[in-house]
């Protein structure tokens, strides 16, 4: 320990600028008590900020320990996890090669292998045909004899290590994909672009596996799995999980976990209710039925407790089966009860039982009907002779 009082002791140190550090306080380790405690707070707080990060502790002269307060292990720097890292529809968290789209342009196995059925031999590599590009084929199958490859197996019968070989050739040969890189390199010739775009499809994206996240937030864990295993769960398996993750949670981690516990667990469960928890959370929303939408919609807006609003449905109930609608006219309730106006269109008996009021427009289908022919509860409508649903 020196003090540098002058400009000379400044350079003298200075000359080994690594073995300079500011000394911030000087402790006696003991029994803390709470004005220690403090004290060493404002001490390491300060620390880290004259360190830029980095704190060193010398204990009895000689131990050296070394902290910082960044994201990282084992040399890698991690992001700090924020919530725009865990969504694809943000720039920041989106996999940068396919721009969290899940899929990229690249070859298509189902366009290259459109018959599983057919082996190598038989040419099920569709594009190794030809006087020229066949050539391929018969490298591979006379290369084959050199790792045991089944050449007259079906291509649906291959081996995952088998077909992977196929496709990424090996010591002995070449595959599919350098087949594709040679074409690449080709491309100036207008038949190997014909070649290649009749081959080019939306294919998974290689670098997130699908998941349309970057990789840094898929190293983050909860209960060892990480948010694109989660996405990819039926909501009903996601909900064993969730579960046991929070039973495996400290008493401090559920505190702080708290809100977001609830939040999930409701979400979860409104899914749950609404009959879609074959759905897993990464379902594209063009690929829903109608059905299916409407009651994301609802587990959505019960999520958000609005009030004082009117939701509209066109036969939500379609496709479901009896147990699944009532858990969602118990969701309709739901809805009611926190102060809105629920209006469904709907031919199921269980659901007009469980209305508040029925307005029966009739008297026939479509262009035959278009007046409203009986209105009230279940009960009224029913023992009205107007109505025709009344009678069924
Ligand atoms: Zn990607």
């Amino acid at each position: 320990e020196d003090l540098l009082a002058n400009e000379e002791d400044f350079k003298t140190a200075f000359q080994y600028p690594e073995n300079v550090y500011v000394l911030i306080d000087r402790v006696v380790a003991k029994e803390f008590d709470e004005d220690d405690i403090h004290r060493l707070g404002d001490s390491i707080g300060m620390a880290f900020y004259e360190g830029e990060g980095d704190v060193y502790i010398e204990v009895n002269g000689e131990k050296l320990l070394t902290f910082n307060n960044r994201f990282e292990l084992d040399g890698i720097q991690f992001e700090e996890p924020s919530p725009n890292l865990f969504s694809f529809n943000n720039p920041y968290g989106a996999c940068p090669t396919c721009e969290g789209f899940s899929m990229v342009l690249g070859i298509d196995e189902d366009l290259v292998i459109p018959n599983k059925l057919l082996s190598l031999h038989e040419g099920a590599v569709a594009p190794w045909k030809g006087e020229k590009l066949g050539l391929w084929r018969e490298r591979f199958i006379k290369a084959a004899r050199r790792f045991d490859f089944p050449v007259h197996a079906p291509i649906a019968d291959l081996t995952a290590q088998q077909y992977k070989t196929l496709w990424e050739g090996n010591q002995f040969v070449e595959g599919i994909h350098d087949f594709f890189k040679e074409v690449e390199q080709n491309l100036y010739k207008v038949q190997y672009r014909v070649l290649l775009s009749r081959y080019r499809g939306r294919t998974k994206c290689p670098e997130c596996g699908g998941s349309r996240l970057r990789k840094e937030a898929l190293y983050v864990k909860v209960a060892s799995k990480h948010i694109g295993e989660l996405s990819d769960m039926p909501v009903k398996d996601l909900k064993v999980w969730f579960d046991e993750a929070v039973q495996s949670l400290s008493e401090f981690e559920k505190t702080v976990g708290k809100r977001v516990i609830i939040e999930i667990e409701h979400r979860i469960g409104t899914l749950l209710k609404v009959g879609l928890g074959y759905l897993t959370l990464n379902r594209l929303a063009n690929s829903l039925s109608g059905g299916e939408s409407q009651r994301i919609q609802l587990t959505r807006s019960l999520g958000s407790n609005l009030t004082n609003s009117l939701y509209i449905l066109d036969e939500p109930s379609i496709g479901l089966h009896s147990r699944d609608t009532e858990n969602l006219i118990k969701v309709l309730k739901e809805l009611r009860d926190l102060g809105n106006t629920v209006l469904v269109v709907e031919h199921d008996e269980m659901m007009m039982r469980e209305a508040d009021y029925i307005v029966d427009m009739g008297p026939l289908a479509s262009h035959l009907g278009g007046e409203v022919v009986a209105f009230g509860n279940y009960d009224e409508l029913v023992a009205n002779p107007e109505s025709l649903t009344g009678k069924y």
